[in-house]
């Protein structure tokens, strides 16, 4: 068989531009199908705009607290199309960096839909390319199938090209895109209702980050419609109709389902060729991301491991290393920091507090305090830190956090997880005062003890 390239990637978003770009560098010689637009999920309809439509909803407060500070005649309104506007100036400015970094790297980007065609061949409109490796990196797409009628709802997608802020909004589910959509619209001033099935948001973060998040979210303004399970979604004259399981219905102007997101796998000729799924309908994939079929690999979304966006690259990179670098690597999926952008903000790396508590003894330990900032103002918000340590070793083995700034203190802190830190390297950490983030510094007793005693926990976060 005639060979095109020595890569195929088929999906232009985070996992594989990084993949393509990577192999690149090692002198493959690279085709990236993209259908839609360069930088997939993340640049166009996700992390990016979401955080650009957090720094415009963080105006609201920080406008109110200047007040507090000192400032008068503090008085603004927000126009959402200027927002929207500025935004997608900085999407298109965005992709086209994506686009030249793949010019830069050598890679050909060919766009339009890929099919495979065998385990070597992809078809894209009529276009074969074939390779000795592909590599799947599809991601995925908001699932519309929880209940009858979400179908009429706007998705994250919609929801990030608003031009206008719905006086009333009803996000449905209960997962960290539907927090960070409710957390965000409540800020810009719609009056929001907040729909789940469990009793509180987050199921499974650390128990006390999701009881004080739902707090938060109660303070904030926005309505909790938790505890009871959904039934359907209709839409009429008036906006949208949410039939619970106990009868009760919650409506609004407009509605976004958050409710899940689904693996891209349809229409990709994957079972065709042989490549086979989990029973989560992702593709199914070893440790080094390889398929059911030699010649094909896959990453990212589309295999539903940890979805996002720096395990996607990560991920990747590991691909292209070792097969294109004589270079092995595997991605360990068991110490990933993550994020939640809701006001206020989630930030947790490693094991929470529940999942220590089944695996063996561990010492918690944890700050609760209203910051200095939060004080002067007279408000009402706590933040709160945990540290969860092993109870042999004291290896520090999940640090957990919901307040200001939480994204970027446990980013920091997530080194000295993975590195294997110890409590005692925490404690004769000098801390930068006056800061938040020193209260991890300044832990001194266990709040509580968990005292299973199996084995150091160290052996669940890392190898
Ligand atoms: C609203 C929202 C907010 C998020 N916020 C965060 C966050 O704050 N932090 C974080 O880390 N992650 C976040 N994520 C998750 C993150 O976006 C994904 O984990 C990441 O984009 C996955 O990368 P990927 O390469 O697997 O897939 P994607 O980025 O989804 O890229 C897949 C690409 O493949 C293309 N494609 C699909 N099928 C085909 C085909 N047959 N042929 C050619 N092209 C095809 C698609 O058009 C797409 O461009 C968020 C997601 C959403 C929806």
């Amino acid at each position: 068989m005639e060979m095109t390239h020595d890569l195929i990637v088929i999906g232009g978003g985070s996992g594989g531009v990084a993949g393509s770009r990577r192999a690149a560098a090692h002198g493959a010689k690279v085709a990236i199908v993209e259908a839609d637009r360069l930088g997939g999920t993340c640049v166009i309809r996700g992390c990016v705009p979401k955080k650009l439509m957090m720094y415009a909803a963080g105006f609201a407060h920080q406008l109110a607290d200047a007040r507090g500070f000192g400032w008068s005649d503090v008085q603004a309104r927000f126009e959402m199309s200027r927002w929207a506007d500025a935004k997608a100036r900085e999407i298109d400015r965005l992709e086209t960096i994506y686009d030249e970094m793949l010019l830069d790297a050598g890679v050909e980007s060919v766009r339009g839909r890929g099919r495979l065609l065998s385990g070597n061949e992809v078809d894209v409109a009529g276009r074969r390319l074939a390779a000795p490796r592909i590599l799947i990196a599809t991601g995925g797409a908001p699932s519309v199938d929880a209940i009858p009628g979400l179908a009429a709802a706007m998705t994250s997608n919609e929801v990030l090209d608003l031009r206008e802020v719905p006086e009333s909004l009803l996000v449905i589910g209960g997962g960290y895109i539907a927090v960070e959509f409710a957390s965000i619209l409540a800020a810009l001033g719609s009056r929001v209702t907040l729909a789940y099935r469990d009793s509180f948001p987050l199921r499974g973060f650390d128990a006390e980050l999701r009881g004080r998040l739902a707090l938060a979210l109660g303070e904030r303004g926005i309505t909790l419609a938790c505890g009871v399970a959904l039934a359907k979604l209709e839409r009429d004259a008036a906006g949208f109709a949410l039939h619970r399981a106990d009868g009760s219905v919650v409506r609004a102007a407009m509605a976004l389902n958050a409710t899940g997101r689904k693996p891209n796998t349809a229409g990709l000729g994957l079972a065709e060729v042989g490549v086979q799924l989990n029973t989560r309908g992702a593709i199914a994939v070893d440790t080094e991301s390889r398929t059911s079929v030699a010649t094909i690999w896959a990453v990212g979304d589309v295999t539903d491991r940890v979805n996002l966006t720096p395990v996607a690259i990560a991920e990747a990179r590991a691909f292209a290393d070792t097969e294109f670098d004589q270079d092995p690597k595997r991605v360990d999926h068991r110490v990933v920091a993550s994020a939640v952008f809701t006001d206020p903000q989630i930030g947790t790396v490693g094991l929470n507090e529940q999942q220590a508590a089944l695996l063996g003894p561990a010492d918690i330990y944890a700050a609760d305090f209203r910051p200095m900032k939060e004080a002067f103002v007279g408000g009402t918000q706590r933040t709160f830190m945990k540290l969860v340590v092993d109870g042999l070793d004291q290896r520090v083995l999940g640090v957990q956090m919901i307040g200001p700034d939480a994204a970027e203190i446990v980013q920091c802190l997530a080194v000295a997880v993975t590195c294997g830190a110890r409590k005692s390297d925490f404690d004769r950490t000098i801390a930068v005062h006056p800061t938040l983030s020193e209260e991890f510094m300044l832990m001194r007793a266990p709040v509580r003890r968990l005292a299973k005693a199996v084995q150091p926990l160290a052996a669940a976060v890392s190898g």
